[in-house]
């Protein structure tokens, strides 16, 4: 599934780079201008930085856990969306859509996930 922003994020931004599928925004309105989906409740108010579910792969396929949870200051700020879970395959599959030009690696798999 795809993780998601809570209302403790600080907007330090620090995550923004770190995430290889370019799944988070600064708001809410940024991602909906970009034509990408948040999940429901999600950064309403445009006070805090948010990930689109469309994007988010969890970072399967790129690195062995999510980037943004691993750089953010605040814990328990960048957490698993259960609106939208999803099966390893089927992030694997979604980061090579996501990402045609880069080599996706199907044991890059954070054991966190939860389909
Ligand atoms: S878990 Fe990975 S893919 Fe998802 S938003 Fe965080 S950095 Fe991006
Ligand atoms: S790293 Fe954490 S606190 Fe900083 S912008 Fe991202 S989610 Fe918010």
């Amino acid at each position: 599934m795809a993780l998601l922003i809570t209302e403790e994020c600080i907007n330090c931004g620090a995550c923004l780079p770190e995430c290889p599928n370019e799944a988070i925004f600064e708001t809410r309105s940024a991602a909906e201008a970009a034509g990408c989906k948040v999940s429901e409740g999600q950064g309403e108010g445009d006070t805090v930085y948010v990930i689109s579910y469309e994007r988010c792969t969890e970072c399967v396929g790129h690195f062995d856990e999510p980037q943004c949870a691993a750089v953010c200051p605040v814990d328990d700020c960048c957490v698993p969306d259960p609106q939208h879970p999803e099966s390893v395959e089927e992030l694997l599959e979604k980061a090579r859509r996501l990402n045609p030009d880069k080599e996706i690696d199907p044991n890059k798999v954070w054991s966190g996930v939860r389909g």
